[in-house]
């Protein structure tokens, strides 16, 4: 080994030691006669001094050594006068005898500290040195533990972790795939999994009862912020359950990871079902750290002269504790948000409830104080609250409500920051229409049951499903599996998909499904995001080693990137490709 200890390991009881440190140079200081060089490795920072009276050409060494070159010390532990308490190792320091240079460094592009100077590109270009920093490598190894207590958790109940294939065929529904061309059988492509959803389902019929993967997966979607091309899941699959039956065991390895990596002994997850989630808090992911529920008020204020109120099939509030004293400004300011493109709302409308009992409101006009007073009361309003009012068309107004609820809450900065609040969401529509397309698609995917038959109208069906939602992410979603063929089957009508279709994409798993399926479910939580929650970080690029940036390049590799006209020959691509350069 090039070194004895590493840079956290040495203390006071190892004083007079002889040892050899290797590692990073973080910093260096001059003062008088000595030098002061702070070493650092993953695992910390020691100290090392450099006297001339003990070899007198360190000092010429020393100067030869800039940051982030990587040296090797050899010297003697000793206790330092002016201790550092900031640091592991700041009783003590080294003094050196020898230093040597094993590798210089240029000097780097931004600091290699907590807080950096360097923009998110340059930190992208340079990932080598961003990862040096403690905020990532901190993530990094916060999410090696998560891994480790998943497998740890998992394998005491039985779980097998069983790879599934990353070259699969293009499946058209959910997502778009990734594809990859296959050079031996020209003309025809790969794609690769945005799951391993039938793969999972196929090893339960296989009957190896308990499965789990910590897989990536892969979406070829517009990448939105907090969305990765390749993300990770702990995806798992069980024979013989209920629903019941899964969210006990998931709801135990949250409760685990959490405990094991944060010591939080997490709460009794809440449940709610979709609708509820909706009609509460306008979004199927619900922010329970804090509370701000809406309260309908359709009956209270419709048919009262005010038109916008008259026509809306809908009007909610939202109560805001001691916000009467809101300014004019504010409530400008609040209203703007609620009418920007990103929600779209027509208008803000407010009636504050002010300390002295008085009640003021932006539409005095249309409304009796007793209308007013009876929405205030309804909202369970004390004096000092202001109510805030959204109306229109149901679903739509609702979900507006439910950003502008996480807008407020964050501009009021009333959420708390040191409280986990997980729950489950239950009880999915099965099917939701989607507008571009023109029809009916999975809200899950199309291998989820149904909560009872396939009957009645398609937008009232039901779906054994179920999302874990922490502060307001859902971190994991899975329904119980539909195991029979005629069911599955009639799931790929009602989705437009013909019976020759359905055959030809997922004959394996109708197939399959002929010889003895047992009754399954399972979940799949995202990783990447459940790492950022337990890291505190909102943006997923955090603990991910080598992320894309927002435009799905890895710009450290330059990837994606062109490839040699002798790769698109033997692919067959040769074609294609020459159209595309006339273009
Ligand atoms: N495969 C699903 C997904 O990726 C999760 C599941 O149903 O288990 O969302």
């Amino acid at each position: 080994m090039l070194r004895t200890h590493t840079c956290e390991e040495l203390r006071i009881k190892d004083v007079n030691k002889k040892v050899i440190l290797a590692g990073w140079v973080q910093k260096i200081r001059e003062l008088g006669h000595l030098t002061f060089i702070d070493l650092r490795d993953r695992y910390g920072i020691t100290q090392i001094t450099l006297s001339t009276d003990i070899n007198p050409n360190l000092l010429e060494q020393a100067h030869t050594i800039q940051r982030e070159y990587v040296v090797q010390i050899t010297g003697t532990v000793r206790e330092r006068e002016n201790k550092n308490p900031h640091l592991s190792t700041g009783d003590i320091e080294i003094m050196a005898e020898n230093i040597k240079t094993l590798n210089p460094s240029h000097t780097p592009p931004f600091t290699i500290e907590d807080n950096t100077d360097g923009g998110e590109e340059l930190r992208m270009k340079y990932r080598y040195l961003d990862l040096r920093r403690n905020p990532l490598k901190n993530n990094l190894i916060l999410r090696h533990k998560l891994a480790l207590e998943t497998r740890k958790y998992l394998d005491s109940l039985n779980f097998l972790e069983i790879e599934t294939p990353f070259l699969i065929k293009s499946t058209p529904e959910g997502a778009r795939d990734f594809i990859a061309p296959s050079r031996m059988n020209p003309g025809t492509f790969y794609a690769l999994p945005q799951s391993p959803q039938t793969f999972k389902q196929i090893l339960m019929v296989a009957g190896y009862d308990r499965y789990f993967q910590i897989v990536r997966c892969f979406r070829d979607e517009d990448l939105r912020a907090d969305r990765q091309p390749e993300f990770t899941q702990i995806d798992c699959e069980m024979c013989f359950v209920e629903r019941e039956d899964i969210l006990q065991t998931f709801e135990g390895l949250i409760k685990h990871l959490f405990k094991a990596v944060k010591n939080i002994d997490l709460p009794v997850f809440q449940r709610i079902t979709y609708e509820q989630a909706m009609n509460d808090y306008g979004s199927d992911k619900p922010d329970l750290r804090f509370d701000m529920k809406f309260v309908h008020l359709t009956e209270i204020l419709k048919n009262k002269g005010l038109s916008v109120f008259d026509t809306a099939e809908i009007i909610i509030g939202i109560k805001v504790k001691n916000q009467a004293t809101a300014t004019r400004k504010q409530i400008d300011e609040w209203t703007e948000f609620a009418k920007s493109p990103k929600i779209g709302a027509s208008g803000l409308v407010y009636i504050k409830y002010n300390e002295d009992g008085s009640i003021k409101s932006s539409v005095d006009k249309f409304f009796t104080e007793e209308q007013l007073r009876t929405a205030l009361h309804a909202a369970h309003s004390q004096k000092g609250d202001i109510l805030l009012i959204l109306a229109g068309e149901k679903i739509k107004t609702l979900r507006r409500m439910g950003q502008f609820r996480l807008y407020l809450a964050d501009y009021l900065k009333c959420i708390p920051q040191d409280i986990s609040a997980c729950l489950w969401v239950l009880d999915f529509p099965l099917f939701e229409y989607d507008e571009e397309e023109q029809r009916w698609v999975s809200m899950h995917h199309p291998f989820t049951s149904p909560i009872g038959d396939l009957s009645g109208n398609i937008a009232g069906l039901k779906a054994n499903a179920y999302d874990m939602v922490i502060n307001g992410s859902e971190v994991g979603g899975g329904s119980i599996r539909i195991h029979n063929k005629p069911i599955q089957k009639k799931v790929f009508e009602l989705l437009g998909l013909t019976e020759e279709e359905a055959m030809k994409q997922f004959g394996f798993l109708m197939n399959a499904f002929e010889y003895g399926a047992p009754p399954h479910g399972g979940i799949a939580f995202g990783l990447d995001r459940l790492t950022a929650i337990m890291c505190n970080t909102d943006t997923i690029r955090d603990v991910i080693a080598f992320p894309k940036n927002n435009a799905g390049k890895d710009i450290m590799i330059d990837a994606p990137s062109e490839v040699s006209d002798k790769q698109l020959e033997e692919l067959g691509l040769v074609f294609k490709a020459s159209l595309n350069s006339k273009n």
